[in-house]
């Protein structure tokens, strides 16, 4: 577990299971259909019940670098933020902007609906194939600008699965630097 203090708010890693959290929102990394598929996206829509994938259906979908909001269904959360990671070719197709956006349109949600936590996966870096480490940048810088200017979200935390991603976002975030805060 790591905290650190971004303006108002905290930011924090944890290793561990994103459909367990009691944040005001999980974000899920889904895909374009929104109804359902592997990963973490499986894991949430088998947490959080049909109340989740019926109002998924409803949406109808979700443009790359884009997020939807529904309820949590059966999880601790109150909502789920479906968050359109870009699939990875080789970063020249615009990965870093869509995975940006993914992110920014998440936490704009969240603010909107005056959520005052969000738990995120890392969105992108299972079988859509981005570069953990590089992905990890983003989603860190991501996230310290727009709480910078958004004091209203009080904590978001990062829930990585495994020590091997844990250990990437933590080494990220601690070569970072002091200044970076
Ligand atoms: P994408 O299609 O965006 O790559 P994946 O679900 O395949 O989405 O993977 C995104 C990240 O989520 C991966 O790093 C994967 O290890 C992680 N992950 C899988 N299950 C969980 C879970 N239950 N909680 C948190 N993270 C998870």
């Amino acid at each position: 577990m790591m905290k650190v203090t971004i303006g108002r708010s905290i930011l924090e890693l944890v290793e561990g299971d994103i459909t367990l959290q009691d944040t005001d929102a999980i974000v899920n990394a889904a895909n374009t259909t929104l109804l359902g598929g592997g990963g973490v996206d499986g894991a949430i829509h088998r947490a959080g019940g049909p109340q989740v994938l019926e109002e998924c259906r409803k949406i109808g979908g979700c443009p790359t670098g884009e997020a939807r909001i529904t309820a949590g269904g059966c999880l601790k959360a109150r909502y789920v933020i479906h968050a359109v990671g870009p699939v990875y070719k080789d970063g020249r197709h615009r990965e870093p902007e869509l995975l940006t956006d993914a992110y920014r349109t998440s936490l704009d949600l969240a603010s909107r609906h005056k959520l005052e936590s969000v738990a995120f996966p890392s969105i992108g870096t299972g079988a859509y194939g981005y570069p953990m480490e590089a992905a990890a940048r983003i989603a860190l810088t991501t996230v310290r600008e727009y709480l910078k200017g958004h004091p209203e979200i009080r904590r978001v935390r990062f829930v990585l699965f495994g020590e091997t991603a844990y250990k990437v976002y933590e080494r990220v975030l601690q070569s970072a630097g002091p200044e970076w805060l």
